[in-house]
């Protein structure tokens, strides 16, 4: 009998881990790439025989011909971004025809959630977010407010949406001084994107559990990432869906069980976009290097990251919330020529050591890391593809960020091309994309 596993790839820091290679690289083994949460705020960057590909959206599952990508309903949709996305893609002689669906639950970001999004970020002054400004959090406000606009909507009842969209003109106008929008147009223009959008359009918990009848497998794939979720991150400096592994369930109407296993990509260090505590957070020549090495500028919107030691609290913590198998720990090329790399441990805070991560930002804001130095490495790993063929210090790292979050590293990213990757023998991977 074949026992297919179905897994989920998710990021367990703040985010642009490299989720997008290693969902590229695993994705020949599965039927289907799914997202489950979040917007086109996520960039995924791709190299394929030294061709980049950005992906915001649509799962980078379709760089591989015959892989149906999922939009699942906790994604919300900027229709524009669809649309832009899927030509970009079809200049470059991808197309999505007959590969992508797209969940009629998904919500519908409006021309005007852009605006909101700039204007409470405006509002919070001091503590401003850090979002992308591209409407995402307004659209999931509308959403929890049972307000929102659905994909099925756009295709619906034409009568019953000019009044949804009145409804919601009405309500934005009178939060933005002076603002006089008209509805007519956006009614107009959800018309025409949701004609553009129907052939796409269906039910996505019906097709995932058609495919786990049939044997086939499916990927989960998790935007932004752990220390991001709304409940579990850094709360508020958090994105507004549920970017840990509960999102698979609810972002795509897949039962708990449907998840045969669940993958966290780590980068070998800690990087952060926007604003909140970064406890191992660098300064000066330090950050300058981890940030040119890396080349740690964000995919969706150019700003430069902040950059800081591995935090192994953090993704411990990750470990936990998300119940994760294996490690991907991507980057570890980037850390190549160091002289000495530490690694987080613990806080030390005013009210005494700790080894879990606290709720309170504040606490978290005072926290000094306690470190564990180990010896860096001058030979490159750039490249490698073998875990013996890494330089030993490496390899010590790699068996020390293992030993103290207490998960192991089933792949090694030692390169951003789908080549440059170590898959470690006898790993969970391995043994998830064998068939039984
Ligand atoms: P994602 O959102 O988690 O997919 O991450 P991003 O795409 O925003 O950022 C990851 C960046 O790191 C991309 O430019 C990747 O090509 C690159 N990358 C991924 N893995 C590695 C690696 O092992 N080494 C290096 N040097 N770059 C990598």
């Amino acid at each position: 009998m074949r026992v297919a596993t179905n897994i989920a790839v998710l990021g367990t820091q703040w985010g642009d881990e490299g989720k997008g290679k290693i969902v590229d690289m695993l994705t020949p083994h599965f039927a289907a790439v799914a997202r489950y949460q979040g917007g086109h705020n996520a960039g995924h960057t791709v190299y394929v025989r030294g061709q980049k590909f950005v992906l915001h959206l649509i799962p980078s599952g379709i760089l591989h011909p015959g892989v149906t990508c999922v939009i699942g309903n906790g994604v919300v949709i900027d229709p524009q971004a669809l649309f832009r996305e899927i030509d970009e893609l079809a200049k470059l002689g991808i197309s999505v025809e007959g590969r992508l669906l797209i969940s009629e639950k998904a919500h519908i970001i409006l021309p005007y959630h852009r605006e909101l999004d700039v204007l409470s970020e405006a509002r919070r002054g001091e503590r401003k977010i850090g979002t992308t400004s591209r409407g995402i959090g307004p659209a999931y406000e509308d959403k929890i407010g049972r307000r929102g606009i659905r994909v099925c909507d756009l295709l619906g009842d034409r009568e019953a949406l000019a009044q949804e969209v009145r409804e919601n003109v009405h309500a934005r106008n009178q939060i933005i001084k002076d603002s006089t929008l008209d509805w007519q147009p956006v009614f107009r223009q959800m018309v025409e994107h949701g004609e553009r959008m129907r052939k796409w359009v269906g039910d996505v918990s019906v097709f995932i559990a058609g495919l786990m009848a049939r044997g086939d497998r499916v990927l989960f794939e998790g935007a932004q990432a752990t220390l991001l979720d709304i409940d579990h991150g850094t709360y508020p400096f958090v994105t507004s869906s549920s970017a840990s592994v509960g999102g698979v369930c609810t972002g795509l109407g897949v039962p708990p069980r449907a998840i045969g296993g669940v993958l966290g990509v780590a980068k070998a260090y800690t990087t952060r976009v926007g604003e909140g505590p970064l406890p191992t957070e660098l300064e000066g020549a330090l950050a300058d290097r981890l940030r040119e090495s890396g080349q740690e500028y964000g995919a969706s919107t150019g700003r430069p990251r902040r950059c800081g030691w591995f935090d192994a609290v953090v993704v411990r913590y990750s470990a936990r919330i998300n119940g994760l198998d294996g490690l991907a720990l991507t980057k570890l090329d980037v850390l190549d020529g160091l002289k000495e790399v530490p690694i987080c441990v613990g806080y030390s805070t005013s009210s005494g050591p700790i080894t879990e991560f606290p709720a309170d930002l504040r606490l978290l804001a005072a926290a000094t890391p306690i470190y564990e130095t180990m010896p860096g490495w001058s030979a490159p790993t750039k490249g490698v593809t073998r875990f013996e063929a890494l330089p030993l210090e490496a390899q010590r790292y790699v068996r020390k960020l293992e030993q103290i979050t207490g998960v192991p590293c089933s792949i090694i990213s030692t390169g951003s091309d789908r080549e440059e990757t170590i898959v470690a023998p006898g790993s969970v991977v391995e043994r998830w994309l064998a068939y039984a």
